[in-house]
Order: C-alpha cells, then structure tokens, then sequence
C-alpha cells in the first residue's frame, strides 16, 4: 500500500492555525497589545488605517527582543511566557499559547523592529506569508514596533468575508477598550487613520473609564469593592437608571485579563432584579481578582471563556456586593464617591455663546416638529400657512394615481384632526374617518423628502442658530464620521471633537427635541443596516433617516403637527404604506360605520 499521509509544510500548518488565532483585523490588535503589556510596556501606540485591512501598527516601549528571539518569535509553539506543563496552571502573562505572532506572519505582511536595553542596535525582520524576506540590524529605541499589512493577502476568501471598516473598527475598538480599561497604568495612544482618537493617560481605573467612555459618564458610577478568601472585587457599575436597552457597557475582568461570562452576568442581572427593566441591561466595569491556580483559562483559542474552580461561591460573592453597591448608593449617593471637579463637563449640551450672532436663516422647510423654535433655539420663520400653501402647490405637480388623496386631502381641515392614544391621528372628512399612524407616517414623508431631494440635489436643512453639543463615545462618533459625506447632503452638519458632536444643521423635517435620542438611534441604526457597498446606498440611508429620525409613537402632536402630518403624508407618492411596508393609515367608511350599528 502507498503512504498517503504527509506532515503539512510550514507555511500551511500555519494558515490553518491562522484560521484560529486571527479571525479579523481586531484579532491582531488584540495579540499585539497584549504582547506589548507582557513585555512590560508602560507606553503604547496603536496605528490602524482602513480599519486595520490595510494597517495594523503597534508600537510599544517594552523590554524588547534580542536578534535571535526576533527570528524565533514568528515560529509556532515558541513563547517566553511558560516553558513547562505546570506553568499553565500559574499564568500570569497574557499569551502563552506561543501562537499569535507566527499566525498573524503567516496571512500578512509583517515588519518587526526591536531593540533590547543597553544593545546598540535593534533588529529588523520582514517576513510575508511565514517566508522571512530580510533580517538586518537597524538603529531603533527601546521596545518593539509591529507592523501589520495587507492582512489576508493570501486567503481572499478570508479577506472578501472581512464586514464594512465600520462593523471592523468597531471590533478593533473593542479590544482597545477591553486592553486598556485592564491596564490604566499604561498609556495608550489611538491613531485611526492619521487621526488621534485617543490619547489615554496612565490614571486610574475609573479616570480611565470615563476618559473612553466620556465625562458624563462620571456621574453615572457607583464604586463596587469586596474582598473575600476566594476573590476580591474592585470596579465599577452604573446607576439602575443608566440602564441600556443595547447591551451597554459590560466588562469584566479576571486578573486584569477581559473574560466574557454569561454565568457572571447573570448574577450582576439578579442584583439589579426589581430596580430595572427586564429589557434593559445594567452596565459594569469589575476588576475581579482570584488565585490564578483556581482558573483555567485555556479552554479557548482567543482567550475570553474562563473556567473557575468554585463558580458558585464567585457568583454569590459577586452578586451580594453588587447588591451592596447599589443599596448604599441608594441611601447616599452623594456620599458615594468622591467627584473630581477636573472632568466636569456640563451635562447634556451647552449653547455656545460666541455663535448667536448667526444671522437668521429663512429656512423654507418648515418644521413643525421644531418645538424648540418657539424657543427660539432655532431659527425658523415661515409660518404654518404659507407651509400648507406650499404644500397645496407641490401636491399638484405630484402625479398622484389616486384620485382619492387628492380629495382627502382638501377635506382636512384644522377642526377636525384629533389625536389619540398618543399614536393616532384622526381626521374626519365627509365621508369617512381616516386614522393615521403618526410614527409611520412620519416615516414615509421623511423617506420620501430625502429620496427627493437626491434625485433634485437639493438638501433641505435647518440651519441650528446653537450649535448644539453631545457626548458621545469616540467609536460612536467615528461611525458618523464614516458616514458624513452622505449625512451632510441629508442635512446633518456636524463637527466632532474627542467625545464631543456638535451639530450645526440637521435635516429638514424632523423633530428637534428629541435631537440625542434620533442621533442615538441614528447611530445605531447606521452600524446595523446599512450593509457594505449596498446596491442603494440613498435608498438605505433614506429608510435609515426615517426611522431614526421620525416622531415617534407616544409623542403628543398639537394640531399643527397633526395638520402637517396629515398634509405632507397625503402628499407623498404612496401614502398608504411606511417605507418599511406597513400601512400607515386605515379609512374607516362612514357606511361601515352605520353597518356597525345593523
Ligand atoms: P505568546 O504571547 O503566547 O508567548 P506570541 O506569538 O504572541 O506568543 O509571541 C511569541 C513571543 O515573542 C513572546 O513569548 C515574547 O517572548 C515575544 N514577543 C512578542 N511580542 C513582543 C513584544 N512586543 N515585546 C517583546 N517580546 C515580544
Ligand atoms: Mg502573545
């Protein structure tokens, strides 16, 4: 019989256990940062463009390697960290798999510069595809600097499957906070192409959360601390009534190493039980601290499952100090942590004084979801009636195939537009009551306004005489960043700043007072649905606005909205269905009526 069985060659065996180690951009920057802090760094800086497809750079002022280690660093099975079998059960590094750097060398091209202390000069190696191209001795300072390109130059298949820059950039600043929220005594710098998005100073731990996540976030904390046999506790939860319906933020960590548990979770959920909604979901950030003999950390390749020796006991240490935290906040939040003047940032927005001696713009699209106009916080001029003329007029030039709306439309009449249940309106006409959908309704006029105005080019806005102000989280920001050029011929002007959005101008159309909140959803509505290079990107991005940007069901309309609601939706191309296929409205037959009464 032929032997038929071969040992894989190197630059295979490789690609395969690429396949488990770097599964995206994030997984790299993951590797790399946790290297950089085994090696001791106090200093480090991330680099990525193109959402780490094109660039992955990490830079770091650790104890670096001698020339022969650079060489043996990208060999697979090779690490400083362990070097015997028990030495598993007492880890204390990051890595220890000997796995990364010899996957990530294997699917891209990788260019390392290190220099020990007290070595003259630092050593260069390139190396693509597991193949060393060069190794030379370079003058260079203390530390390691990895550069990461052109990932998955070798696999197309794994390159064509990598999401959108913004769905990656969001898993890259992921593990970017994972990494330096576990280490607030190194110094992390951001550079996300070419722009510094962080510059993270050592601190502590809860300076260090509110730097990423921002300066409102101070007050949302109340600390958590318990310190047990088997386990201690330090970190932070946010208050009951910071609660998120997203995930929010939930972070814990195992001896400063990012674990998710759902068991653990869940006993963070049964302390917040009764004081949140069960749809909501409390945020956390908790350091916990257990002998690393009682944890097994290798059941999974990336390292964030964690088993532990007596889960039970953690799970009830941790529930009842949660509990704890929460119960004393309640009684005294004041007294429960200490406010640090220097992050104060007034909440919500600030007007900015300096602007309001903008000159008025005469916006033609009126508004009447404008509330604050009558504040005069916004500038809006044209009254109502010349809206409804306007309105009249643009209707004619719509081709509308049926008659009917034309007639209902002529039919309304201030008089007789009530709302009801916070959702409906209802408008009798001579023949029959039609009974809208406000939320829906909204919809489809913004839908179709923006649809409009890009096949016209011509952008509707409403100039904000205040510049209104948010915090945000930088990757928040960055995901209307990335889409700014398409959000400014919508109408949304903005500028941002660190964790700071200021909106200068929104679309036309839409309510302004509940601004964050349709940026929130806005925000979020951006990272999940709009695919990459979708075939209708303003279609998308039309249906997107409206959603986001609509009155929403339970809002209370006076009759004004109501008429405006009423007019622009009967104005619309098809009124009768939301862009998202559902009805907007039912007429209801004054004979179907009378048939009731039968
Ligand atoms: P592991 O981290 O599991 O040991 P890696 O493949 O990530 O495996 O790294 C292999 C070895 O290369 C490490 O054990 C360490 O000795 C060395 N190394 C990697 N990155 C750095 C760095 N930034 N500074 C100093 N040494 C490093
Ligand atoms: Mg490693």
């Amino acid at each position: 019989m032929k032997d038929i069985i071969n040992i894989l060659p190197k630059n295979v065996a490789n690609q395969i256990a690429a396949g488990e180690v770097v599964q995206r951009p994030a997984s790299v920057v993951k590797e790399l940062l946790e290297n950089s802090i085994d090696a001791g760094a106090s200093e480090i800086t991330i680099q990525i463009k193109d959402a780490g497809k094109t660039l992955i750079q990490i830079i770091d002022n650790g104890k670096g390697m001698s020339k022969k280690d650079a060489l043996l660093c990208f060999e697979r099975h090779t690490t400083s960290k362990i070097s015997k079998a028990t030495d598993l059960f007492n880890i204390n590094t990051k890595g220890f798999r000997g796995e990364a750097l010899a996957s990530i060398a294997a699917v891209s091209h990788v260019s390392l510069i290190t220099k020990q202390p007290g070595i003259e000069l630092g050593s260069n190696i390139d190396i693509q595809g597991s193949e060393i191209k060069s190794s030379r001795s370079v003058v260079s300072e203390v530390g390691t600097t990895i550069s990461v390109k052109n990932l998955f130059f070798n696999i197309p298949a794994r390159r064509n499957f990598l999401k959108s820059d913004n769905v990656e950039f969001r898993h890259i600043a992921n593990e970017f906070f994972r990494v330096s929220l576990s280490h607030p005594e190194i110094k992390f710098i951001f550079i996300n192409n070419g722009a510094e998005i962080y510059n993270l100073t050592n601190s502590s731990f809860k300076k260090r959360i509110i730097n990423l996540f921002g300066s409102k976030t101070q007050e949302k904390l109340v600390p958590v601390s318990e310190e047990t046999e088997i386990l201690k506790i330090n970190g932070f939860i946010f208050k009951p009534e910071y609660a998120k319906k997203t995930r929010g933020e939930q972070y814990f960590f195992v001896n400063n190493r990012y674990i998710k548990s759902p068991y653990l979770n869940h006993a963070i959920n049964s302390a917040f039980e009764g004081l949140i909604d069960l749809k909501h979901n409390p945020s956390y950030f908790l350091n916990l601290e257990v002998d690393p003999s009682t944890i097994d950390i290798n059941i999974h390749p990336t390292k964030t499952e964690i088993k532990f020796e007596d889960e039970h006991s953690i799970y009830a240490i941790l529930r009842a100090a949660v509990k704890h935290s929460i119960g004393q906040y309640s009684i005294s939040p004041v007294l429960d942590f200490e406010r640090d003047k220097s992050l104060d940032i007034p909440y919500n927005y600030k007007k900015d004084k300096t602007n309001s001696s903008v000159g008025i713009d005469i916006d033609l699209n009126y508004n009447p979801f404008d509330h604050s106009s009558k504040k005069k916080d916004y500038v809006n001029l044209d009254s109502f009636d010349k809206k409804i003329e306007s309105l009249e007029f643009s209707s004619e030039s719509n081709n509308f195939s049926e008659i009917d709306f034309k007639e209902l439309k002529s039919n309304i009449s201030i008089e007789s537009t009530i709302q009801i249940d916070k959702k409906y309106i209802v408008n009798k006409n001579k023949s029959s009551l039609i009974i809208v959908n406000q939320q829906r309704a909204h919809q489809r006029i913004i839908y179709e306004k923006f649809l409009q105005s890009i096949t016209l080019n011509n952008y509707g806005s409403q100039k904000l005489l205040h510049p209104v102000e948010f915090d945000f989280s930088p990757e928040e920001i960055s995901v209307l960043n990335s889409n700014k050029t398409i959000l400014n011929q919508f109408g949304l002007i903005f500028k941002s700043k660190n964790n700071q959005l200021t909106i200068s101008s929104m679309p036309a159309y839409v309510e302004m007072d509940n601004l964050k909140n349709s940026i929130e959803d806005l925000i979020f509505n951006l990272q999940n649905e709009i695919p990459k290079n979708s075939f209708s990107e303003s279609d998308l991005i039309s249906k997107v606005m409206a959603k986001s940007l609509s009155i929403k069901n339970g809002t209370i309309l006076d009759l004004k909205e109501q008429q405006y609601l009423m007019n622009a939706l009967f104005a619309c191309k098809e009124s009768m269905i939301c862009p998202f296929n559902k009805k907007t409205y039912v007429k209801l037959e004054y004979s179907q009526i009378d048939n009731m009464f039968k």
